[in-house]
């Protein structure tokens, strides 16, 4: 135990807070050690960056996108370019395709959502709001993102008044149909012996196009979330940063938080639990 809180104590000193700025300037942090009884020790942390960029329309926040992607990826290094990383990144930061027992949750197999969804791009997926049954998934995703904006303002103005379509419902049904278009994609992920060149061979496989794509990710978002850019063959890769990785040489699950809601939860689940140990 003692030997873990050494390895926190330096990664906080020697990296995080060293002028090399691997995550860039922090303005505050907060952190806890967890020893589990059977599991080995690891921290929960909350970082804050000075001059963050906040998401105010996800479909337009290239500042957060470019946020992200300069502190975290999931890529699998090259092994020729940087075969220590790869090294790395192959031994600690792959998701197990057999999964593991935390995995299940209800009936959801994998509730770290793995095979993770490529993407051509990091993008702030948000479900689209839908608010006429016949248009189906007809609308551009734009368009549905204002619907929201504006089925939420009509709901704070007339709390009491009863909705006369249920959006709830159509959202499940959008989630339902969504899984269905993209399970061939989850089929192929799955398949260890399949291989693609990039996310445009693997959708050609599918048969589906860029657009239907995107549409079905964002409709089975519960929320805001952050699909980060991934080529097929990372689709096992957990997010890290490469100079945190290194170092520590440990797993890593490094996430940047969309909502302080989120982050308040997540404290609250972690950070803030008392030590029943
Ligand atoms: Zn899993």
């Amino acid at each position: 135990m003692r030997m873990f809180e050494k390895r926190v104590d330096a990664l906080m000193t020697d990296l995080i807070l060293s002028p090399a700025q691997p995550i860039g300037p922090v303005e505050d942090y907060l952190f806890r050690v967890e020893f589990q009884a059977r599991g080995s020790p690891h921290i929960h942390m909350v970082v804050w960056i000075e001059d963050a960029p906040g998401v105010q329309d996800p479909e337009d926040c290239p500042d957060v996108i470019e946020f992200i992607d300069r502190y975290i990826t999931c890529r699998m290094p090259d092994e020729k370019a940087d075969p220590e990383l790869h090294k790395i990144v192959s031994e600690v930061q792959i998701h197990s395709r057999n999964h593991s027992k935390t995995c299940r949750k209800g009936n959801v197999s994998c509730r770290f959502g793995f095979p993770r969804l490529p993407m051509d791009k990091t993008i702030i997926a948000c479900a689209p709001w839908n608010d006429d049954e016949d248009a189906g998934g007809n609308k551009k995703g734009g368009e549905k993102a204002k619907d929201a904006n504006d089925v939420q303002e009509k709901e704070c103005g007339t709390k009491k008044k009863k909705r006369v379509k249920s959006p709830r419902n159509l959202l499940e049904r959008n989630k339902k149909e969504a899984k269905e278009k993209l399970k061939p994609v989850r089929d192929f992920l799955m398949d260890a012996n399949a291989s693609f060149e990039d996310l445009s061979d693997l959708l050609e496989k599918c048969k589906m196009t860029h657009d239907e794509y995107q549409d079905s990710v964002k409709a089975l978002t519960s929320g805001m979330v952050v699909m980060m850019k991934r080529e097929p063959k990372d689709c096992w890769v957990n997010g890290y940063n490469p100079d945190l990785l290194r170092a520590w040489n440990a797993n890593m699950d490094i996430q940047f938080i969309l909502d302080e809601f989120s982050c308040i939860m997540y404290m609250m689940s972690h950070v803030a639990k008392p030590n029943t140990r």
